[in-house]
C-alpha cells in the first residue's frame, strides 16, 4: 500500500495541531488498519464523486426536487463548508453523503465505489468504516455514559471490548474530557455533550466527518471550540464536511459550496491558503475480533440496551409482563390440574374392577321404571355362571337401613351380594373372613362391613376389633364376620358406611322379592370383552324373550371416563392458552409504543452503522425478555398455588411435571419471539434519516 506509507511520511513531516500534547489522528493511527475498502477503491479515485444527482420527495400528489443535477468531486483531506438558506437542500446533501439516504437518480461514488446498488447493510458498512456524523442536537444515548456512547459505533464494527473502552477513553481524553467519561448526556454541557459526540464520530476512524449546523445549539465559545477541533482533525488529515448558514464558520473552511433550490451555484476555494491537504486515510481503527466474537459483543449490546430499556419503563414492563405471568401460571396451574384429575379419575376406575359386565334391567341409564322390571333374577346369574366365558358371577340387591351398635346409630348402604362378589369387584379383606356358598345358601345373618361403616359405628373405642360384634340392620340382628377397605369409586362407591349381607338374605329380611338390582360377571381372562358381551346379551334376551336389561361394559366406562377427563383437561387448557395469547398481544403493543418511542435512537445507530439485524435483535431481545421473566415468575406463581391447594386440602389435585414447566418456558420464549417480531422487524425497516428526523 504505497499510499498509506506515503500518508505515514507526510503525517511525520506536518505540525498537526495537538490537544493535550497528542495529535488527535496520531492517537488513532496506532491502531489504524487498513480495511478491505481500501484496497477496492481505484487508484486515483476522488474520494467523493456525485454526478448528475438528483433527489425528490413526494409531497402529497407534488414532487419536489430537493436536490437538481447535483456534480460534486471531493478530495480526501479537503475541508468542505455547504451553505445556503433554508430549504436549500444542504440536509438533503449531506445525508446522501453519508450514505443515510439515495438519491432518486445520479450517481454517488465513494473511493471510486458506486452506491447505487448498495443494500440496506452494505450502506451501513460504509457508514461504519467511512462517516462519522456530528449532529446539531448530538443525539446522544440518554441512559449511556459518555464512554458507553462513543464506544457504540465500534460495537458495530466488531472491536472487542477492551479495546474499544481503551480507545473511547483515550478520545475523550484527547478531546478534554478525561473527567467526564462516566457522565450520562443529562450532566454534560452541550459544548460537552458535542465534544462526545465527535469522539463517537471519530471512533471507528473517522475518514470523513459530517457535521449538520454542528455549532447551530452551541454557544459561541463552545462553537469556537467545537471549529477548533474541526480544523485539527482536518489538519490531520480527516475529510470534514460542515453544512452551515453562519458565514462565519464557511469562512474558516478552504472551500464553500453555495445551494440554492437544490442546485450549486457557487464552489469557490477560500482566500486564505489551503493547508497541505493530507493523504487519504482509508479504513477504520483497531482489529476487529473474529465474526463470531463481533456477533457476541453485538449481542451483548442489544441485550444491555434492552434491559436498560425495560428498566427505563419499570411499571409499564412490569404491567405487560404481569399478562404473561398470569398466562403461564394459568396453563401450568391448569395442566397440572388436568393431570391431578386424571390421575384421581384413573385411580377410581381401576377400582371397577378387571373386565367386568354388569347387567342391569331396563332400557338403558336411568331408565325410570327399571325398578318395576322384576325378570332379572338369581337363575340368570346361575345360568350365566355356567358359560365358559364367564369367571364368577355375582347377583346384587341393594336398599338403605339404618345401622346400630349398641347406641351408635348410623345410615348405610345394604348391599345383598353373592359369595364371589368381593372376588368380582376386587375388593380387599381387611379382617375376619367373608362369606361363602353355604351363607347364601343359609340364607345367613352373616354381615361385612367396610371401613366407613366400622369408623361410624365404632367411633368410641376406634381400636376396637369389630369381628364378632353384633350389629343391628334395620331391625335383623348380624353378626359381623369381615372388615374389608371401602369402595375407592366408580360405580357403587359411597361416602356413606356400607355393609354386605348375602343377597338371599337382603331378598328375604328386607325387600321382599326376589328380583336383582344387577348382576355383575367377571368375564374370563382369555375372553374378548366385546365377545362376552354378545354372548351374555345372546343368553339374557333367550332366557327373558325380549330385551329388557342393559349391560354396563367396564372397559367402556374407564374409556369414557378417561376420554371426558382429557377433553375437559385439553378444554381448560386451551381457554389458558388464550389467556397466553392475550398476554402475548400486550408484549407486541408495548413493544410498538417502545420502539415508536426509540425511533430518534434507531436512527443513530443506523447513522453510526448499525445494521437492520442489529436493530431487529435489540427489539426481539427486549420482547423475550419480558416474556421469559414473566414465564419463570408465571411458574414461580403457578407451584406457589400448588403449595396453598395442598394446605388448604381441597378436593383438586394439581401434579406438576418437568415437562410442562419447561414447555412453559419454551412457550413464553416463543411468544416473545412471535410477538415481538414485528414490532422489531418494523424497527428494523426504519428508514435512518426519517428515524433521525423523528423527535
Ligand atoms: P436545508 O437543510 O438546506 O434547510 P433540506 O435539505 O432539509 O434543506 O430540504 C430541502 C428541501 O426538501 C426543502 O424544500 C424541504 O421542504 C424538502 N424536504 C426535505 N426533507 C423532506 C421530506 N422528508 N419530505 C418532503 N420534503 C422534504
Ligand atoms: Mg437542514
Amino acid at each position: 500500500m504505497p499510499a498509506r506509507r506515503a500518508s505515514a511520511a507526510r503525517h511525520g513531516r506536518s505540525d498537526p495541531i495537538t490537544a493535550g500534547g497528542f495529535a488527535l489522528v496520531d492517537t488513532l493511527q496506532a491502531v489504524d488498519v487498513p480495511l478491505a475498502s481500501a484496497q477496492r477503491s481505484a487508484p486515483d479515485a476522488p474520494l467523493i464523486e456525485i454526478r448528475g444527482l438528483r433527489r425528490e420527495y413526494q409531497s402529497g400528489d407534488d414532487t419536489i426536487a430537493a436536490l437538481k443535477d447535483v456534480d460534486l468531486t471531493i478530495a480526501a483531506g479537503e475541508m468542505v463548508a455547504i451553505v445556503g438558506a433554508s430549504g436549500s437542500g444542504k440536509s438533503t446533501l449531506m445525508n446522501i453523503l453519508g450514505c443515510l439516504d439515495r438519491p432518486t437518480s445520479g450517481s454517488y461514488r465513494i473511493a471510486g465505489r458506486e452506491t447505487a446498488q448498495l443494500g440496506p447493510d452494505e450502506l451501513a458498512e460504509l457508514r461504519r468504516e467511512h462517516f462519522g456524523f456530528i449532529f446539531q442536537r448530538y443525539h446522544l444515548m440518554s441512559e449511556l455514559t459518555a464512554l458507553g456512547n462513543v464506544e457504540i459505533p465500534a460495537v458495530y464494527a466488531g472491536l472487542p471490548r477492551a479495546e474499544r473502552q481503551t480507545r473511547a477513553a483515550r478520545l475523550l481524553d484527547r478531546l478534554g474530557m478525561a473527567d467526564r467519561v462516566h457522565h450520562r448526556p443529562g450532566q454534560l454541557s452541550g459544548g460537552q455533550q458535542q465534544r462526545v459526540s465527535i469522539a463517537r464520530a471519530l471512533m471507528n476512524g473517522g475518514e470523513i466527518v459530517l457535521a449538520d449546523e454542528p455549532t447551530g445549539a452551541l454557544d459561541s465559545r463552545s462553537g469556537e471550540e467545537m471549529l477548533r477541533i474541526l480544523d485539527e482533525l482536518n489538519a490531520e488529515g480527516t475529510t470534514v464536511i460542515i453544512v452551515t448558514h453562519d458565514a462565519s464558520v464557511a469562512a474558516r473552511a478552504q472551500r464553500i459550496i453555495e445551494l440554492r433550490d437544490g442546485e450549486i451555484i457557487s464552489d469557490r476555494r477560500n482566500a486564505t491558503p489551503a493547508r497541505p491537504s493530507a493523504a487519504p486515510r482509508l479504513g477504520g481503527a483497531g482489529t476487529p475480533s473474529t465474526p463470531w466474537r463481533a456477533a457476541v459483543g453485538r449481542f451483548r449490546e442489544a441485550f444491555r440496551m434492552a434491559s436498560f430499556a425495560m428498566r427505563a419503563h419499570g411499571l409499564r414492563t412490569f404491567l405487560t409482563m404481569l399478562g404473561i405471568v398470569i398466562g403461564i401460571a394459568a396453563v401450568v396451574c391448569m395442566v397440572a390440574l388436568g393431570e391431578g384429575s386424571r390421575q384421581k379419575v384413573l385411580a377410581n376406575i381401576s377400582s371397577l374392577g378387571t373386565n367386568t359386565l354388569e347387567v342391569f334391567p331396563g332400557l338403558n341409564f336411568g331408565d325410570t321404571r327399571s325398578g318395576r322390571i322384576r325378570t332379572l333374577v338369581v337363575a340368570d346369574a346361575d345360568a350365566l355362571a355356567q358359560q365358559p366365558y364367564v369367571a364368577a358371577v355375582t347377583p346384587t340387591v341393594s336398599t338403605t337401613r339404618s345401622l346400630r351398635y349398641r347406641s351408635t346409630e348410623a345410615n348405610g348402604m345394604v348391599n345383598g351380594v353373592g359369595d364371589r362378589y368381593f372376588d368380582v369387584k376386587g375388593t380387599k379383606l381387611l379382617e375376619g373372613r367373608l362369606f361363602d356358598a353355604d351363607s347364601v345358601k343359609r340364607i345367613a345373618q352373616d354381615v361385612v362391613i367396610d371401613e366407613t361403616a366400622r369408623d361410624a359405628l365404632f367411633a368410641d373405642d376406634p381400636g376396637k376389633s369389630p369381628i364378632g360384634e353384633v350389629i343391628l340392620v334395620g331391625n335383623v340382628p348380624s353378626r359381623i364376620i369381615g372388615l374389608v377397605q371401602k369402595q375407592q369409586g366408580g360405580f357403587g362407591s359411597s361416602a356413606n358406611p356400607s355393609v354386605y349381607l348375602p343377597y338371599s338374605t337382603v331378598q328375604a329380611r328386607f325387600l321382599g322379592t326376589t328380583a336383582l338390582r344387577s348382576i355383575t360377571v367377571r368375564v374370563a381372562d382369555d375372553t374378548p370383552t366385546d365377545l362376552a358381551l354378545a354372548a351374555v346379551t345372546q343368553l339374557l334376551i333367550q332366557r327373558h324373550g325380549t330385551k329388557d336389561f342393559f349391560i354396563l361394559n367396564t372397559d367402556d366406562i374407564r374409556k369414557t371416563i378417561t376420554q371426558t377427563t382429557e377433553i375437559l383437561a385439553m378444554l381448560i387448557a386451551s381457554i389458558a392458552v388464550i389467556s397466553l395469547v392475550v398476554g402475548g398481544i400486550g408484549v407486541m403493543n408495548i413493544m410498538l409504543v417502545s420502539v415508536s418511542e426509540r425511533v430518534n435512537e434507531i436512527g443513530v445507530r443506523m447513522a453510526v452503522g448499525a445494521r437492520r439485524s442489529d436493530i431487529l435483535q435489540q427489539f426481539l431481545i427486549e420482547a423475550v425478555l419480558v416474556c421469559l421473566i414473566g414465564g419463570v415468575l408465571g411458574i414461580a406463581l403457578a407451584l406457589g398455588f400448588g403449595a396453598v391447594f395442598a394446605m388448604l386440602e381441597t378436593p383438586f389435585t394439581l401434579i406438576y411435571s418437568t415437562a410442562s414447566i419447561i414447555a412453559a418456558v419454551v412457550c413464553s420464549t416463543l411468544i416473545g419471539v412471535i410477538f415481538g417480531y414485528l414490532p422489531a422487524h418494523n424497527a428494523s425497516l426504519l428508514d435512518p434519516v426519517v428515524a433521525l428526523a423523528r423527535d
